[in-house]
């Protein structure tokens, strides 16, 4: 059985969407800080905290036959952790380092850890491939990079075997329009676009334009929410087949910059996007771009949804659906 910590979330629910599918056992962790429990739809659910040894132990305690552990229940905003890098550090390291004992202590040793492009910082060469010198910009890259390393150093020392994938821009929705992206407050680029162009906010900002990128603004690669998922079942079935320790980046290898996402989302929504030009956020890397050849020969992860006017097709669908969010 697996244990999906964070499952109630943006990407953890498609995550769960694409294990009951497959039928796979599994029950979800979450706090629902974030999280909404609409997401959860059929999964088992314990509500827990991973800050709290104790909820751990509860949810280990309840399902005995977890055998393996999936980390979605992290806090993603760049700028926030540059404001506020204690949260950060407290939830999506030491809250990870009480799971991975807790693991250690069960004889539970396979873990998929969702990681970033953020532990890559400003890139010496694009596409970034996996050897890529790390040197986050931010907080939350930091938070993440930690962890890689428990993992190394945990695998030496206990045989803990983990797979960390290295996302880059998550964004779209299941085309069904169940699920989609809801934080609150909002941060990210897309839907913070749909938002603005449905006049739920005035407007909003471009973050920098002075970018040694060929329009000035940041330059991002992004990846479908369900192509992230199925990267997991498959480092699940790796996993359970006795393999090794691995990390792979995860994006579709084209940047697109926050000028041209903004003219592609105004394009296929049909809808003027209102926006600001304004100074550059703290902690911002100009250009992430991913090379995902590693994780395309070794296991054949192919992305189903490359196309950008599809994933924000996805996106704005769900939005349309579901103007207040999940609503809890
Ligand atoms: N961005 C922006 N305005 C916003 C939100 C984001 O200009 O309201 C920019 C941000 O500076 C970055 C890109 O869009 O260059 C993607 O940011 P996001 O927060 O979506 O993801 P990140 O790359 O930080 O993980």
């Amino acid at each position: 059985m697996i244990l999906v910590v964070g499952g109630a979330g943006y990407i953890g629910s498609h995550m769960l969407k694409l294990l009951r599918d497959q039928q796979e056992p599994h029950v979800v962790f979450d706090s629902l800080e974030n999280g909404h429990r609409t997401a959860l739809q059929s999964s088992l659910f314990v509500q827990g905290d991973l800050r709290n040894p104790d909820d751990l132990k509860r949810a280990f305690d309840a399902y005995p036959e977890i055998d393996l552990v999936m980390h979605f229940a992290a806090y993603i905003s760049v700028g926030e952790s540059v404001r506020e890098p204690g949260k950060y550090y407290n939830n999506n390291t030491a809250g990870v380092l009480n799971l991975l004992e807790e693991m250690k202590s069960r004889g539970i040793g396979k873990f998929v850890f969702s990681s970033t492009a953020a532990v890559f910082g400003n890139p010496q060469y694009v596409p970034l491939d996996e050897v890529h010198p790390k040197g986050p910009l931010n907080p939350y890259g930091h938070s993440k990079l930690m962890v890689e390393q428990m993992l190394d150093d945990y695998d030496v020392a206990h045989s803990f075997k983990s797979v960390c994938l290295r996302y880059f821009n998550a964004a779209g929705a299941d085309p069904d329009g169940v699920l989609g992206e809801d934080h609150e407050p909002e941060e990210h680029l897309i839907p913070v676009a749909l938002l603005a162009a449905l006049g739920r906010r005035p407007t909003m900002k471009v973050f920098g334009t002075d970018y040694d990128t060929p329009d000035g603004t940041c330059v991002r690669d992004y990846i479908h929410v369900l192509d992230l998922a199925q990267a997991h079942l498959l480092a699940v079935r790796h996993l359970r087949a006795g393999g090794d320790s691995r990390k792979y980046n995860l994006g579709n290898g084209e940047g697109f910059s926050v000028k041209q996402v903004l003219e592609t989302t105004e394009k296929v929504i049909g809808r003027e996007v209102p926006k600001e030009y304004g100074p550059r956020r703290p902690g911002d890397s100009p250009k992430l771009i991913a090379d995902s050849s590693r994780i395309r020969q070794d296991w054949g992860w192919q992305p189903a949804y490359p196309d950008l006017e599809q994933i924000i097709d996805h996106a704005w669908k769900w939005r349309l659906a579901h103007l207040e969010g999940f609503g809890d």
